[in-house]
């Protein structure tokens, strides 16, 4: 890994401690209309399993799991509807991430297309590897200026409103450091903060 691309990595993890949002509150993106899907088709599959499983064993077809269960529809119906709940708690966990994904990278400005693709290619074969790297990766919200609190992107290198240096940079060795860092991390130079702010 480059030099340059640690110390972007650094920033954004910087960055992101300030992001103190619960688990329950990032699930709050989620769009409601996916959620609300995933409960239908549940809810279908539910319905046309049981209802071709009691078809199934009056008409003397296959029924759930086999045979061996032909006179107890109730313990069949049970098992088969188990099973589907299991597959529908994999599929909706693999469903609503992409729907974070695709929510999450939107509001932090990145490809939300790709992100959500990269997610989904990587999954089948590598389980959540995709979303590993995302969250490792993704960028900082958008925060407040360190010196007059206005809304800034993170891709912002000076604040629109008061023209405060958003990326201050050590004057020593000229590398990008953060602005609570008291001392460059790469050159040890003492670094001046006269417009300091306290955190947000
Ligand atoms: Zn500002
Ligand atoms: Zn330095």
């Amino acid at each position: 890994m480059s030099d340059a691309w640690n110390q972007r990595l650094r920033l954004i993890r910087f960055r992101r401690k300030r992001e103190r949002s619960t688990f329950r509150e990032e699930l709050r993106i989620l769009p409601k209309s996916l959620i609300w899907m995933c409960v239908g088709l549940y809810v279908l599959a539910l319905i046309i399993g049981i209802a071709v499983n009691l078809h199934n064993m009056q008409t003397g077809d296959d029924i759930f799991p086999d045979n061996s269960l032909r006179g107890q529809p109730f313990l069949s119906c049970l098992g088969l509807a188990g099973a589907v709940t299991g597959v529908a708690i994999f599929l909706t966990i693999f469903i609503l991430t992409l729907g974070y994904v695709y929510r999450d990278a939107k509001r932090r400005d990145m490809h939300a297309g790709l992100w959500t693709l990269l997610v989904l290619i990587l999954s089948p074969a590598y389980l959540f590897i995709g979303l590993i790297i995302y969250l490792l990766v993704r960028e900082p919200l958008p925060y407040a200026c360190p010196q007059c609190a206005a809304t800034v992107s993170a891709r912002f290198n000076f604040c629109p409103n008061c023209k405060c240096n958003l990326h201050p940079a050590c004057p020593q060795c000229q590398r990008e450091v953060s602005d609570a860092d008291k001392f460059c991390p790469y050159c040890a130079a003492e670094l001046a903060h006269p417009k300091a702010a306290p955190e947000a």
